[in-house]
């Protein structure tokens, strides 16, 4: 296996045009484990260490560019504010010294639908910067994963970033385990309420192929919270409304049967999960948020 460390961005995409096979190594959480456990023997590594910017992010106007290498531990420190519902993911992910190392750059590379990242990307509403020497590509997230543990990525592409939209209102992220730490989810859900946009957003995980948003129950609750004139007034959700959301957001699971869990617990913890993220992020935008709101 050959080593491949290049010192800048230009010298990766020139060294993984030159070895599309070759395998990036970012934090090495995943890859690691692969190459421990003899699953992969890839020719080529491609160490992505050497590159300062990948750790980087900038908060801009309306997103914040994250570096693919930025690892979780700096996401919650350091971006809690504009990117909540990551935040709260990132918390649930392995222990400290896996969040150290491993990143979102690094979730997305492996695809796996159990990825705690993935349901707040969906949620937050994200871009994928992809780019190779041919150039660079914002795939959207919804169009990132294309099957188990398969991404949209071609075969000369590397991740240099993820461009996230910052909250413009309360975001959850529930995940459901066997145990509070060093667990892969069972199935998880994200949820951001966009009241600029008046729109909801989910995301599922590790309850379909691949990672989802649930769209139908978007659909019906943004026409719900519309109709009631819900975001105007912040007055209480009703019940109905919240149990036709999660009974939707279950029937877009498309779930097996492995060792962490039944379809059909995840089909029912995720419309749990569903229905709670809504009552907490729905609380938030009727507490703190609407009063200051209304007093500008
Ligand atoms: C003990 C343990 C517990 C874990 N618990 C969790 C958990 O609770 N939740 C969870 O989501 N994950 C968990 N993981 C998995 C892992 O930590 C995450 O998926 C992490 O985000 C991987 O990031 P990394 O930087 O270490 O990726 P790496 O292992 O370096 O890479 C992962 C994949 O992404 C590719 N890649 C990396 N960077 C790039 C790039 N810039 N461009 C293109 N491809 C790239 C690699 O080639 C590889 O295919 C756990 C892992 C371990 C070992």
């Amino acid at each position: 296996m050959d080593f491949l460390r290049p010192a800048s961005w230009e010298e990766a995409l020139a060294a993984k045009a030159e070895h599309p096979t070759a395998v990036p190594i970012a934090g090495g959480t995943d890859v690691m484990v692969e190459i421990n456990f003899d699953h992969r023997r890839p020719e080529y590594l491609l160490d992505l260490n050497r590159i300062g910017e990948l750790s980087e992010w900038e908060v801009g106007q309306e997103s914040v560019r994250l570096g693919a290498s930025v690892p979780y531990s700096a996401i919650m420190e350091h971006l809690r504010a504009e990117l909540p519902g990551l935040a709260l993911a990132s918390h649930t992910v392995a222990s400290p010294q896996i969040r150290n190392r491993g990143g979102v750059g690094g979730n997305l590379g492996t695809a796996s639908p159990a990825g705690d990242a993935h349901p707040a990307l969906l949620a937050a509403g994200a871009e994928v910067e992809a780019e190779s020497v041919r150039g660079t590509r914002l795939i959207p997230i919804d169009a990132f994963y294309t099957g188990v543990k398969r991404n949209a990525l071609e075969p000369d592409e590397l991740i240099r970033a993820v461009h996230i939209r910052k909250a413009d209102g309360p975001q959850q992220y529930s995940k459901v385990g066997t145990r509070n730490a060093m667990v892969i989810a069972v199935c998880a859900f994200g949820l951001a309420l966009h009241p600029e946009t008046r729109t909801v957003r989910t995301g599922i995980g590790s309850a379909a192929p691949t990672p989802v948003r649930a769209k139908e129950a978007e659909a019906f609750l943004n026409a719900a919270l519309d109709e009631g004139g819900f975001w105007e007034s912040g007055k209480i959700i009703t019940p109905a409304i919240a149990k036709q959301f999660a009974a939707l957001a279950s029937g877009a699971c498309n779930p097996i049967d492995d060792v962490r869990g039944t379809a059909k617990y995840r089909r029912h913890a995720v419309g749990i999960m569903a229905r709670r993220t809504l009552g907490w992020t729905w609380e938030q935008y009727r507490g703190a948020g609407r009063t200051l709101e209304g007093a500008a």
